[in-house]
């Protein structure tokens, strides 16, 4: 079977995480401060706060913009659940915006007329999560204008899209996002077998950040309530979790990271394959928006006839290939439905969903491998 992702492991990534091992620190040592610089040192973010998931940094991100109970987050519903799951956490309601159906990311036009009502209405979003979806950037300036205009703060959920570029910045940049989340799950850009990360340029993001990661308890005589008991005090000052990333994990990200660039162009040019070896058929291919560098975390087909589309996916994986279906909107999990969402409010993510098979893209993918995909394609597109 020909995966749909996979990590790359090298010999230097193991010696990394051998050598923390026999060092005097497996959590809580130098490692992740030095996985935090190379994360700053490929974004250009002022601060990162690596964590033990993305997950956990979705819910510190929101936390630390200040949502909770009587506020409510709006996101695409075309993500991984944990881009909703997280406003649910802090006790807020969620609430999906329709897809751009070229980009399959939050659509700012359906973003713009949600906020208008919404303003009428007095349930205006206190946070907005535009996903980067399959390592291609949403909109955000767009969504940065609507942000100022209508007072949410934007976290972006940019598992896919480390290494990726938009407007020629850096994902992650901060130059319109409050906080940009990062994913190290092994199908992701770069593995730290579980972790994630959040960037920001806001010091007091940050600064809650890094306090919510580990129980809200700080040794900074600054941050404390009155005077230091003694060389031994610490206060815990906010209800904090551990959300603590290893250092092995720390040490695997920073080995990773040398090669981000390599992964992302190795991902770029198996892309770039594909879009010439199955322009012939019936198939509607990946489109990048102008102003935007995927990293391609994912190759997304959309068959020109829904109603083959189980057929289709089902043929591909006899023939070998893992193909994925990337995502479920995440309005149709039962958890969510029963919270009174209609598919037929978002029609665009509703044919998408229709349509979508992600094939198999992954940097260590060989000429034979791509050539079989496209082979299996054209088998199962003109049997169809
Ligand atoms: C993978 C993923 C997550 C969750 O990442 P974890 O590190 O597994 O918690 C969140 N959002 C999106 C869009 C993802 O793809």
């Amino acid at each position: 079977m020909i995966p749909y992702g996979r990590q790359d492991i090298q010999q230097s990534d193991i010696d990394a995480v051998v050598e923390v091992l026999t060092s005097d620190f497996l959590t809580q040592g130098p490692q992740v401060p030095a996985f935090e610089s190379a994360i700053i040192g490929k974004t250009g973010a002022k601060h990162a706060i690596a964590v033990n998931s993305a997950t956990s940094a979705l819910h510190i991100a929101c936390l630390a913009l200040g949502l909770g109970p009587g506020d409510w987050l709006w996101t695409s519903p075309m993500t991984f659940a944990a881009s909703s799951n997280c406003g649910l956490y802090c006790g807020a309601q969620v609430d999906f915006v329709d897809i751009d159906p070229d980009t399959f990311n939050l659509d700012p036009k359906a973003l713009e007329a949600k906020l208008e009502q919404a303003e009428k209405d007095g349930r205006l979003p206190k946070v907005v999560v535009p996903v980067a979806m399959c390592g291609q950037s949403a909109d955000l300036r767009a969504i940065r204008v609507l942000a100022d205009r209508f007072g949410f703060g934007i976290v972006e959920d940019a598992s896919h899209a480390i290494g990726a570029h938009y407007q020629s910045n850096p994902v992650g940049c901060g130059e319109y996002a409050d906080i940009s989340v990062f994913s190290f799950h092994p199908v992701k850009i770069v593995t730290t077998a579980e972790g994630g990360a959040a960037v920001t340029n806001d010091s007091s993001l940050a600064q809650k950040m890094q306090l919510l990661r580990s129980h809200g308890i700080t040794r900074d005589t600054d941050l404390m309530q009155g005077p230091s008991d003694g060389p031994w005090y610490y206060q815990q000052i906010d209800l904090g979790f551990n959300y603590r990333m290893t250092e092995m994990q720390a040490a695997l990200g920073t080995s990773q990271m040398h090669r981000l660039e390599e992964y992302v162009s190795k991902r770029a040019e198996i892309a770039s394959y594909y879009g010439d070896a199955l322009s012939h058929l019936p198939l509607k291919l990946p489109k990048l928006a102008e102003g935007t560098a995927s990293s391609w975390h994912l190759y997304v087909i959309q068959v020109e006839d829904p109603t083959s589309r189980r057929d289709v996916f089902e043929a591909l994986r006899a023939e070998g290939l893992g193909v994925n279906l990337h995502y479920i909107p995440v309005y149709r999990h039962p958890y969510y439905s029963a919270l009174g969402y209609r598919p037929e409010d978002y029609p665009c993510a509703e044919d998408y969903y229709a349509r979508a098979i992600s094939i198999p893209l992954y940097p260590q993918m060989g000429d034979q491998s791509r050539s079989e995909v496209v082979a299996a394609l054209e088998r199962v597109l003109k049997g169809a």
